[in-house]
């Protein structure tokens, strides 16, 4: 079994696509393992996204990650990273995200994707680290 951390950012929840969200979790048969709705601090949005901080839409990223509240949550499962990337559909939510994931389904501009779940093993535990120092 694997676990994952993922974010249902803050237009995700101002569109109000919080059950949404976890009811397609749930029903692909993963565990949520915890789950809170906060505002992120600016630390946490730098450290979370450290790895584009080159790339020119880092600010306007932190900017959006902290502009509002956003649920966190760590869920559980065999292969869970995969099975979560699948349901979120790719980043870009018209060029790559298939209808039927959330980004295909409720998104039209990369910045603005609803959704973040963690790309690797590494990535999980780095990203839970962050998010729930207490797991
Ligand atoms: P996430 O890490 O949020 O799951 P991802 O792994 O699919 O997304 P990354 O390439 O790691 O995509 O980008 C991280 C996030 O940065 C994206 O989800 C998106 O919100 C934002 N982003 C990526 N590329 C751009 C871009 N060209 N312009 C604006 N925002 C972008």
């Amino acid at each position: 079994t694997e676990r994952s951390l993922v974010l249902i950012k803050p237009d995700g929840v101002a569109r109000g696509f919080v059950g949404e969200v976890i009811a397609r979790i749930e029903r692909k048969g993963l565990a949520l393992v915890a789950m809170e709705h906060r505002l992120t601090t600016v630390a946490v949005a730098k450290e979370h996204y450290a790895e584009h901080a080159e790339r020119p839409f880092y600010g306007s990223l932190v900017d959006f990650i902290t502009g509002g509240p956003l649920v966190a949550l760590v869920i559980e499962g065999p292969r869970a990273i995969a099975a979560f990337r699948q349901l979120a559909g790719g980043t870009d939510p018209v060029e790559k995200a298939a209808p039927g994931t959330i980004r295909g389904d409720f998104a039209l501009e990369v910045q603005f994707n609803i959704v973040h779940g963690s790309d690797s093993a590494e990535s999980a535990a780095r990203e839970i680290g962050l998010w729930f120092p207490n797991l």
